[in-house]
């Protein structure tokens, strides 16, 4: 229906598949029936197969990197210039994911340190400024929900992200709300809780940014989202999609994409 926003529903690849696993993946998710059409579909690719997965996925669906550089061309070894993303065909990029945030995993803290809040916020706007569509994540620990500051946290991590962008921006972001309790561990958000951190997503957007912004930002939950529970999830007023780790290298993240209203 008209001004009612598209459902966004993101897969995340994480750091899994080998090259017969990426191949696999994509000719199942080739043959796996139409797309509603108040559906937006990506899925996160991560860096070494972009450019195949790009060139032989179904068109229908957009191709997303799960990171990009702070920088553009230049000295930064190791790093990927946005503009890169966007040679390969790449639209999307998800960035400030909680795994990022919190440090890599396999590095020793040292070497390799978790983003800030600034850093996810200025990778936003280079990110938006390459011409790619960004998913930011945010979302709280374990101690911070019992400890009632989840909005806080969360407002924080938002408001570094505003900082960087100007208002027109945003209609190239999706904020991914990804409580760090229910990512990897099976134990999903209950629909009305995670109803009701979005719905203060968006009054935060509202009033920080714009009401235009807020009724027309996506916000999308992250966290064991899998067939048994994204209908539920995704029928809440304002949940507007899903970032799915686990279940999207599977069949069933077909079913999630089906499960929208
Ligand atoms: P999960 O991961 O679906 O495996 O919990 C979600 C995410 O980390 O984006």
């Amino acid at each position: 229906s008209p001004g009612k926003r598209n459902y966004l529903i993101g897969g995340n690849w994480k750091c899994n598949l080998t090259l017969d696993g990426v191949t696999a993946l994509v000719k199942s998710l080739n043959s796996a029936g139409p797309i509603p059409d108040n559906v937006d579909v990506v899925v996160g690719v991560p860096m070494p197969y972009l450019s195949l997965v790009r060139s032989t996925l179904r068109s229908d669906i957009e191709v997303a990197a799960q990171d990009s550089c702070v920088k553009t061309f230049g000295a930064n070894t190791g790093e990927t210039a946005a503009t890169m993303l966007t040679e390969v065909g790449c639209t999307w990029v998800i960035l400030g994911h909680s795994e990022r945030r919190a440090g890599f995993n396999g590095h020793a803290q040292e070497l390799r340190k978790g983003e800030s809040n600034e850093t996810v916020a200025t990778k936003t706007k280079l990110a938006v400024d390459a011409g790619l569509k960004v998913m930011v994540c945010v979302g709280e620990h374990k101690q911070e929900r019992q400890d009632g500051v989840t909005m806080k946290i969360v407002g924080e991590q938002l408001a570094a992200v505003k900082s960087a962008l100007s208002t027109a921006d945003w209609a190239n972001v999706s904020i991914a709300y990804e409580p760090c309790w229910a990512i990897g561990t099976g134990l999903a958000a209950t629909p009305e809780m995670a109803q009701e951190t979005h719905s203060e997503i968006r009054a935060w957007v509202a009033k920080n940014v714009s009401a235009d912004v807020a009724a027309k930002v996506r916000i999308q939950y992250g966290g064991s989202m899998k067939a048994a529970n994204a209908k539920a999830l995704l029928s809440q007023p304002d949940i507007d999609g899903g970032l799915i780790g686990g279940a999207s290298l599977k069949p069933e993240f077909f079913d999630c994409v089906n499960g929208v209203p």
